[in-house]
Formats: C-alpha cells, structure tokens, sequence
C-alpha cells in the first residue's frame, strides 16, 4: 500500500531531504502536496518533478505565477491558511517550516488525526499545552524528526514496556563556537557562526546551534515529548531531569539512562534523512541505510560539559521551560527577533542572548490554555524584542 505524503516547508533543509528519502522509495510513498512560504521558482519545479495533487504558498502575491507555471490538474492554495489545508491531505505531514510559523500546519494536522512528522520543534515549544490536547485526536501520532528526539524515541522503544527512565541526556555538537569563552565571542560574523561543524542546515537552526538557544529548545521539546508525571513506573520525567552533553562527533544522538544506571543511546552518522525515514516508516525500519556507521574507521567519541557562562540561550530554555505556560513562547518569539537581527547585520552574536533575556523579563506570567493565549504570547514577545533592539546595548 502506498503512503501518502504532505512535505510543508518543502524548499528548505528538513524539505529537499524528504524528498530525497521519498524518491527512493516510489512504490511506498508519493508525494500528493508540496508547500513552502515564498520560493515560487523551486516549489515549481519540485510540482513538475513529483506531481502532486495540490501545492500551497504561503506568499499570496505569487498564485497567479504559480498556477500559470504547473501543469493543469494540480490545484494551487496560497495565502495564510493555506499550509494548514495542505496539512490534512496525506496520511503522513512532514512539517519542515522553520520557526512560529509553522504551528498551524502542527495543529492541522493532529487535529486531522494524521501521522505529523515533526521537524519544526518551535510549533511544540511555543503552544505545548495546546499541541499536547490535539494529540488526543485518534488517528493524530506525532514522530518527532528533530534528530536527538528521534534518538529518544529509538532508545524507548528499544526497552519495550520498561519505562523506569531516570533521565534524558540530550547530545550537542558545540557548534561552531565550542571552546571559545565569552570574550573571544565578541567578534564573531555571520559567515562565522553559519559555518557548523557537522550539520547542514538552514540559517535559523545554524544560528541557534551556535549560541547553543537549538539544545535549550530541545530540552523544551524533549519534555513536551518525554516527560511523565511521577508514578507507579518511576519518580517521573520534568525538565530537571534532561541532561545535555556537548559531544563534537554527532554520533551519539541522544540517549535514556534507566533507573538502575543502565544507559541506551542510538548512534549513527549525522544525517538527517536517517529520522525523516524514521518517522516516515515507523513502526517498520526504513530499508535503505542513511548515517550507517563505519566502525573501523569512527575512532573517537568525546563528551564534555556545555559552558553555560559563553552560552547563556541554555539556561535561558531551561528556565523558561520551568516556568512554563507562556514563558516558552515567549522565548522561541524573542529568540526568532534576535537572531534575524544578527543575520541581518543588526546585533552582533552576542546580543543574542542578552535580547532575549530582557524580553523574558516581561513575561506576564499568562498560562498556555488555548491558542489565543499562545498566539497573544508571541505577538507581545516579538513587540518586546523589537523595542530592546531598539535600545543601546546593557540597558532593559
Ligand atoms: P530552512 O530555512 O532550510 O527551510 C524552511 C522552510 O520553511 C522553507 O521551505 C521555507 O519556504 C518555509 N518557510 C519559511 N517561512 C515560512 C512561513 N512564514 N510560512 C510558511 N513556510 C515558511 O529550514 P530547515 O533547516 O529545513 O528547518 C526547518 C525546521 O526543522 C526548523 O524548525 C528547524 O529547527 C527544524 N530542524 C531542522 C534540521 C535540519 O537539519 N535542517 C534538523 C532538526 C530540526
Ligand atoms: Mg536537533
């Protein structure tokens, strides 16, 4: 039987890559819609290679182009909701935009009862609350496509039904900046910080890898993924028990240590075509080996703590996820402002986390019940971010 696929955000990194996975498996999967934000040349020519039945663009101006540039019989959507239509078409989503934007497409979809595979983790971090009721829709299953939750993801399933976990630990590459203190980070350009190690991927995920907000997010998602109240299986899962490991290699995933001090982790190379394939064919495997691992030729893995004073965007997450409600959207919100501002030549890179830092400090402390609060929640974030982008540096 063939599986139906929705590739949202389908000219960035997490969207070419999926394509790649799918056309390498044409008797299983088909593409039926392809939708992006404003690259009308590529959604094109991707319309003209996989056929779907339906595209959508966000950008409304570009319809007319688009419809007269695809072949007849493929219905064209654009405008704001557009994405979110497109959403509950195929029986897997792959959600590949990148930031707040891509949260009604995540909504859609579970609320469709579809499969979302979830590569963009800023949908789950700001509207948490609101995601996690959607779940409930039958049919709805999440497969997380962000690589270390992905890793989580093999590490339980591997333990079957023992669900003793005492804690997470969340791996990072360290990015481009790794070892360097806080004073050597003043310098640093744009080309500097897009420059990572062992990931390719699109800019706003490269930046926030660099001043290492990306981690920070995880843990966010992962305890939106993985966390359990305290129970009969164990003393439960919250935010203070996920650990993050800088690990320069990208090997090692992400792993789960038990509560008798056992530790699984899943190891391959990086490649993130290994957890889009992953969320694509769960329950079965993927038969095509991305990321396999040469043992005679890997040599070292390395793990070091993350130097939480040159990178302060991680205990920024990690207390924004403790306070919860709001406090997440708030921080994905301000952290979205702070770094178009560096890659806009704005702010330099260290900024960044000063930014977002006077935001947080506005927080009004709101819950997280409904969408109107999350959405509330980012409009006064951003408006906040905007305002200290406007101030001289050191002052809140
Ligand atoms: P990217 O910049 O390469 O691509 C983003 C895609 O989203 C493009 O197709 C773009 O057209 C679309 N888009 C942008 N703004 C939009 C808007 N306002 N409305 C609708 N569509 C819009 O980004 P990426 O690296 O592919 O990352 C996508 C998501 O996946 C992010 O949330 C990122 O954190 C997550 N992720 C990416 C990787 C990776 O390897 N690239 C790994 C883990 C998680
Ligand atoms: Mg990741």
């Amino acid at each position: 039987m063939t599986t139906t696929v929705a590739v949202v955000g389908s000219t960035g990194s997490i969207g070419t890559q999926t394509l790649d996975v799918v056309s390498s498996r044409p008797d299983e999967y088909r593409v039926v819609a392809l939708a992006t934000g404003s690259r009308l040349d590529e959604l094109a020519a991707q319309a003209e290679r996989f056929r779907p039945d339906v595209v959508a663009l966000a950008d409304e101006s570009g319809i007319a182009e688009l419809r007269d540039r695809l072949a007849p019989g493929i219905e064209v959507l654009a405008g704001p909701s557009a994405l979110a239509d497109i959403a509950t078409v195929a029986d897997v989503t792959v959600n590949g935009v990148v930031g707040f934007a891509g949260l009604p497409v995540t909504l859609a979809c579970l609320e469709a009862g579809r499969r979302l595979a979830l590569a963009n983790k800023e949908s789950l971090i700001a509207a948490g609350p609101v995601v996690q009721k959607v779940r409930c829709t039958p049919g709805a299953e999440l497969l997380p496509v962000d690589s270390e939750h992905a890793a989580i993801h093999q590490c339980l399933r591997a333990s079957g039904t023992d669900r003793a976990v005492d804690r997470l630990q969340l791996t990072a590459s360290g990015g481009p900046f790794r070892g360097r203190s806080a004073a050597e980070l003043a310098a640093v350009t744009v080309d500097d910080a897009l420059a990572h190690p062992t990931w390719s991927m699109g800019p706003k995920i490269t930046i926030d890898s660099s001043t290492l907000m990306n981690k920070g997010l995880e843990v966010i998602e992962a305890n939106e993924l993985f966390g359990t109240p305290a129970g009969d299986a164990g003393h439960g899962i919250d935010i203070d028990d996920i650990e993050v490991v800088v690990h320069p290699q990208s090997i090692v995933h992400s792993m789960v240590t038990y509560t008798d001090g056992s530790t699984i982790a899943q190891l391959s190379n990086p490649d993130m075509r290994l957890p889009i394939a992953y969320a694509l064919a769960y329950p079965e495997r993927f038969p095509i080996g991305y990321g396999r691992i040469d043992w005679s030729t890997l040599g070292r893995l390395d793990f070091e703590p993350p130097d939480r004073a040159a990178f302060p965007c991680l205990d920024l997450a990690f207390e924004a996820g403790r306070t919860g409600g709001t406090a997440p959207a708030w921080l994905s919100a301000a952290n979205e402002v702070a770094v178009a501002a560096f890659l806009d030549g704005r702010i330099p890179w260290i900024r960044i986390a000063e930014v977002i830092a006077a935001t947080m400090d506005h927080h009004d402390g709101a819950a997280a019940d409904d969408l109107q609060s999350v959405l509330d929640g980012d409009r006064q974030a951003r408006k906040y971010a905007e305002d200290v982008l406007g101030r001289s540096p050191g002052h809140r």
